[in-house]
């Protein structure tokens, strides 16, 4: 089968690999008919996962087809359309059994990081029964690789853990995926009372304001005018609830400087290096500081909230390749401002010829 995978100099080869075979009976294994590429992969192309070694096949996301199933699972049936989840959840050690599959013994970001991943024809996919999910059929085969991360992850980290209530004022720092479907989100599921949206670009703090995000604000026109005039349209109390998605030093001095008394920071952005904490601001202000790694948990609920319209994550799929043109997909989205990429869905080509999708 042909795969992707990482050969250790920032660079992606295509390669024949053999199709991987049941190994435990809590396997299954899955044609995968699309996939998509993550931030995550750029940090480990750049080096930064020191978990992920060369040789390993890349990817952590993707929608397919069952195609065999060990003998322990019986939850599905060959030939089902399921979705992988990013995270793999043995259900049984200490942390899942504390609804936090993240941190499992034998599980976790496990895809695509210490196994083989799911930019190939087939993945195997370790503890089944509670690491895939049966796609409802009205819901496009495409659209749901975002389901695997994208979206779960914005709704525990970030909305979840943001505590939004109905009338908070929200400020979400960071503008790529995951920081457009966190707004769509409060929005549409919890009715705040203003939602201000900090970035860089101004096409992307425009498909902010085309969201409904009441202010956008961008860095490029200094940081401290940009935090000053998030404050002023808070009358300088700040926000009920700060999400930062983006993981740099800079975004979370922004957090910290646009949390309100009383207020949340969800920090969900992925750090690579050491950063400040302003107690010596902040001690005396009853603020809340969150962080998490993605579960998975409410993968059933997010199901739903697509499935019956609550949510819409079809504006996350900019652009559309096959598995053939995968180092097109990998540039598109490594460069988003460049090619104005959010998600790129990546398709297997028998399901191009087929015409099916
Ligand atoms: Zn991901
Ligand atoms: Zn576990």
């Amino acid at each position: 089968m042909k795969a992707v995978v990482y050969t250790g100099e920032s660079k992606i080869s295509v390669e024949d690999r053999p199709k991987p075979v049941i190994l435990d009976p809590t396997d299954a294994i899955v044609r995968v008919l699309h996939t998509t590429i993550c931030g995550t992969d750029l940090h480990i192309l750049q080096g930064h996962v020191s978990t992920c070694t060369p040789g390993r096949i890349l990817g952590h996301e993707g929608v397919g087809m069952i195609d065999s199933l060990g003998a322990d699972v019986t939850n599905f049936t060959v030939g089902q359309i399921v979705v992988i989840s990013c995270i793999t959840s043995c259900g049984a050690c200490y942390y899942c059994q504390r609804k936090m599959p993240s941190q499992c013994e034998t599980g976790g970001w496990i895809l695509g990081n210490k196994i083989d991943g799911t930019q190939a024809e087939y993945v195997r996919i370790p503890h089944a029964p509670l690491s895939l999910h049966v796609l409802p059929e009205s819901i496009d085969q495409k659209v749901a690789v975002t389901l695997s991360d994208t979206v779960p992850t914005s709704y525990e980290c970030g909305i979840l853990n943001g505590d939004i209530q109905p009338g908070s004022t929200v400020v979400i720092i960071g503008t790529g995926p995951i920081g457009l479907t966190i707004l769509q989100m409060a929005r549409k599921l919890f009715s705040p009372s203003m939602t201000a949206v900090v970035g860089r670009g101004h096409p992307r703090l425009e498909t902010a304001t085309s969201m409904g995000a009441d202010h956008t604000f961008s860095v490029l026109d200094g940081q401290d005018s940009a935090v000053s005039s998030a404050l002023s349209v808070t009358q300088e109390r700040g926000y009920d609830v700060v999400i930062e998605a983006v993981g740099t030093p800079q975004s979370f001095e922004i957090a910290q400087a646009l949390v309100g008394a009383g207020g949340t920071i969800a920090s969900l952005g992925v750090f690579g290096e050491s950063c400040e904490l302003h107690l010596e601001k902040l001690w005396n202000r009853n603020i809340c500081l969150r962080t998490r790694l993605i579960d998975a948990v409410s993968t059933p609920d997010i199901l739903n909230m697509v499935k019956t319209g609550s949510i819409d994550p079809h504006f996350l799929i900019s652009h559309n390749f096959s598995f053939d043109d995968i180092h097109n997909a990998y540039e598109a989205f490594g460069e988003p401002s460049k090619h104005g990429a959010l998600k790129v869905a990546v398709t297997m080509p028998e399901i191009v010829m087929n015409g099916s999708s």
